[in-house]
């Protein structure tokens, strides 16, 4: 009989019955310690008590009308969003994918609206992971996932990582906005230079462009602000799509942008049944919170170089395998030379009680939920101690 579900992933043979904080339980009673969190998701750990009630809450009243009716959570936690950020303007999707989607639609919008429709290409960088629609593979640039799906689509330039003499070759009339990750997630865990995203600012207001983060995975406290773009002082977006970690686990995205950038999208020009969903947003409110409460970034911050700083020593311990430490806050990754695939540590960590993930460039990535504790870390390091042994020998 053929399996029922496409071949698209291949978990392991382990299934997990329920979650608690920052631990995972097979229905053995087994437990996992969670350093991966639904790939920087699970910002507040599993089965969040506040989370947990709210979105009990609302399934008790309505769990969908659509965007045909108003939605008042969305307007609170909007007013939330443009109160903590750049933004003057959110729209709601389900998915990072999507938010992405919503913020190339918006940039191109905006030069059509000003009549400058020629001005619809956009400057992206290699490396770059923006999701798997048709829209968000084309702006990745990845050509492994965009093989063998017909043409690649129009309107993209792509530069090197960190090349910021070949982002100004790229700009041109026909330039709308450049396009970045603040800290690239699934092509190895780099964090883009503070002076860069700077530059990039500057660059934008010189040549009139339009600024795009992606935070879909460094947003939502991950890096130990708000949003990891605010280390940089002065280089705020025009545009930002987050998702991940601002619904806590329960599926949404957004898309925020200036009042300038966004107040061109009115209606017909895109929407979504499911976006900003009252169960999305009965999460999304208490995810906020949590993570505006006092003191939870700075939180994230002492835990974030306390990780780090035990990353390096493993680093150094191991260095016939790890090339170096990379990320920011609670997004970290491990460089691994030829000798070892992220994967198989990946496998070794699992085996050990900790769940780590894989990205690019054969970086073992870190993305824990933020309310893991130094004895968490701890705990951790010494599973990947254990475990980089082990991959070690081969
Ligand atoms: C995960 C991710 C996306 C895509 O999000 P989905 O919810 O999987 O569609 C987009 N951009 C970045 C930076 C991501 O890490």
């Amino acid at each position: 009989m053929p399996a029922p579900l496409m071949d698209t992933y291949s978990p392991p043979d382990l299934v997990f019955e329920k979650g608690e904080g920052v631990y995972l339980y097979t229905a053995a009673g087994d437990r996992y310690l969670d350093f991966i969190s639904g790939i920087a998701v699970n910002a507040l750990g599993h089965a969040h008590p506040k989370a947990v009630a709210a979105l009990k809450a609302q399934a008790d009243k309505i769990w969908h009308l659509s965007n045909m009716f108003q939605v008042p959570g969305q307007k609170v936690l909007a007013d939330k969003l443009t109160g903590a950020t750049f933004a003057d303007r959110v729209f709601f999707t389900n998915s990072g994918a999507e938010a992405v989607e919503c913020a190339l639609k918006t940039a191109r919008h905006y030069f059509f609206n000003k009549g400058e429709p020629h001005r619809y290409r956009i400057i992206t960088f290699a490396g770059a992971f923006h999701g798997r629609t048709y829209g968000a593979i084309n702006a990745g640039g990845n050509p492994k996932y965009l093989e063998g799906f017909g043409p690649a689509m129009e309107g993209f330039d792509q530069v090197p990582f960190g090349d910021m003499d070949a982002v100004k070759a790229a700009i041109t009339e026909e330039t709308a906005a450049i396009l970045i990750e603040p800290v690239q997630g699934e092509g190895g865990v780099r964090a883009v230079a503070d002076a860069d995203l700077r530059q990039l600012r500057s660059l934008c207001d010189e040549h009139g462009l339009l600024l795009i983060y992606d935070e879909v995975q460094c947003g939502a406290g991950r890096t130990g602000k708000l949003f990891a773009h605010e280390w940089a002082g002065s280089a705020q977006p025009d545009i930002m799509a987050v998702a991940k970690g601002i619904g806590g686990g329960f599926p949404m995205g957004a898309c925020l942008a200036t009042e300038e950038a966004g107040n061109h999208m009115v209606v017909g020009t895109h929407g979504s049944t499911f976006g900003g969903n009252p169960l999305a947003m009965a999460v999304g409110n208490v995810v906020f919170d949590e993570l505006s409460a006092p003191g939870f970034m700075d939180q994230v911050v002492e835990t974030g170089n306390y990780l780090g700083q035990q990353l390096q020593g493993l680093a150094d311990r191991h260095s016939g395998i790890v090339e170096e430490v990379r990320g920011r806050g609670l997004l970290l990754g491990l460089k691994l030379n030829d000798s070892v695939v992220n994967k198989q540590v990946a496998g070794l960590a699992r085996d050990r009680g900790l769940l780590i993930g894989a990205a690019g460039d054969n970086v073992a990535r870190m993305a824990p939920p933020l309310i893991i504790t130094r004895e968490h870390a701890h705990e951790a390091i010494e599973k990947l101690d254990d475990a980089l042994t082990e991959a070690a020998k081969g």
